[in-house]
């Protein structure tokens, strides 16, 4: 509603940016805020810390970037933001948003992450930077040498600290927290709130603003959500045969693997087919996740093979299609994944395959989302739909990823 009201000139001026920064955005390309983007900025602006439940996706690296530059404007004394992200491709990409938001500013950023040579990071480090963005292990490491003096900053954003907490960064926050002023503006953000991050934004927020954007009605939804029915030896096939359809206009798509071992597997499969493919995961070098997602987005591959924690926070525009090979046992997960397509206005679409056994997440899943996927070529939906999930023994639902009670029913007869 307030969207629509703001001007498409001044939507941006109207949250209260200055001039430099609405050219930044304008340049950008981006036309209107995005839901968390009004939510948040004025409130920012103001001083106040901000706890945000809101996905990588939304905007929100604008909501909390655009403010801090402006605050920081006119000041070039040294560290003074320090924006902690769990992975080294969120890390790298929330510091291009700064760069292409700050410029203009002459306001100075660096992104450290592990996995790379030191030396270049010292360097930057002892050279001076106002905003520092970095991932925990390598910043504790930084500190230790002596290199990273936090005691004038002003600014602290802790980002997708749901997933902090899931790669089991939290007490490597608190240390760094501890190192950083009291008297700052904090803002954190996550996808869910569990307790744990309950307690922490309690320990290290100030009176903060709850915002909250709602993630499967947010902008980021595709166009189109489909799920096909098959067993899990039949899905290199389909992946192949859509890839090869003309109508379904597969341009560049990221497929999701449950397993790193899986997405190896499929990548080496897509490219006995003739398939530009490459992996991108956790036991991939820096280097080898860069080259990938490098080549495509300047579309020399055609498939990227992911896992979810490789591919969380990855910023890839134009991305055509989503394609869950393995559906995840989260069904936050679904949303995530297909999150990274249709954004910022451009249509995508998602696909999902589902075996025998992923029945029960493609149920979670429609009830995540409260929607029906489509089912282009029809299938056996009565299990999936059926809330008669079978029971364990001890009465409660048989876990979706316990041996499978569906695949012995076709000698059941069926009920009608
Ligand atoms: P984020 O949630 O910060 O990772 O942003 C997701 C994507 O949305 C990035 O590609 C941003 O460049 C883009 N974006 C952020 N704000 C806007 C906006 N107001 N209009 C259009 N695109 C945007």
């Amino acid at each position: 509603m307030i969207q629509k009201t703001l001007q498409r000139d001044n939507a941006f001026a109207a949250l209260g940016l200055s001039r430099p920064l609405c050219n930044a955005v304008a340049d950008a390309g981006y036309e209107t805020p995005t839901p968390i983007q009004i939510k948040a900025i004025p409130d920012v602006l103001s001083g106040r810390d901000l706890l945000g439940c809101a996905q990588t996706g939304t905007g929100k690296t604008a909501a909390f970037a655009l403010p801090i530059l402006q605050h920081l404007a006119g000041h070039r004394r040294g560290l003074r933001v320090l924006v902690l992200a769990p992975t080294r491709e969120l890390a790298a990409q929330i510091g291009a948003s700064f760069g292409t938001y700050g410029r203009g500013t002459g306001l100075r950023q660096h992104v450290i992450f592990g996995g790379v040579n030191k030396n270049p990071q010292r360097k930057a480090l002892r050279a001076g930077r106002e905003i520092l963005v970095a991932t925990p292990g390598r910043l504790i490491d930084l500190m230790g040498e002596g290199v990273v003096d936090l005691s004038r900053v002003t600014h602290f954003v802790l980002d997708e600290a749901d997933r902090m907490l899931d790669m089991g960064f939290v007490r490597d926050v608190r240390r760094i927290v501890r190192e950083i002023p009291r008297d700052r503006q904090t803002l954190l953000f996550s996808a869910t709130m569990p307790n744990e991050i309950r307690t922490l934004a309690s320990e290290i927020l100030r009176d903060p603003l709850h915002v909250a954007v709602d993630p499967v009605s947010s902008t980021r939804e595709p166009t189109s959500q489909a799920v096909y029915f098959v067993e899990k030896k039949q899905k290199l096939d389909l992946l192949l045969r859509l890839l090869d359809d003309r109508d379904i206009d597969i341009e560049r798509a990221l497929v999701f693997t449950r397993t790193k071992h899986g997405a190896n597997k499929l990548t080496k499969q897509l490219g006995n087919a003739h398939v530009n493919a490459a992996a991108i995961h956790g036991n991939k070098s820096q280097a080898a996740r860069e080259r990938a997602l490098a080549g495509f987005k300047r579309g020399q591959l055609r498939v990227l093979v992911a896992t979810d924690i490789a591919a969380r926070g990855i910023d890839i525009k134009e991305l055509s299609h989503v394609i869950n090979y393995d559906l995840p046992n989260e069904p936050e997960s679904y949303v995530h994944r297909v999150g990274r397509t249709g954004r910022a206005g451009l249509t995508g679409a998602a696909i999902s395959f589902c075996a025998t056994e992923e029945r029960l997440y493609l149920r979670d899943i429609e009830r995540l989302t409260n929607r029906r996927l489509d089912r282009p070529e029809g299938g056996d939906d009565r299990r999936t739909e059926s809330p008669r999930a079978p029971k364990a023994r001890n009465g409660s639902p048989r876990a979706p990823n316990a041996r499978n009670d569906t695949q012995r029913r076709p000698r059941r007869r069926r009920r009608r």
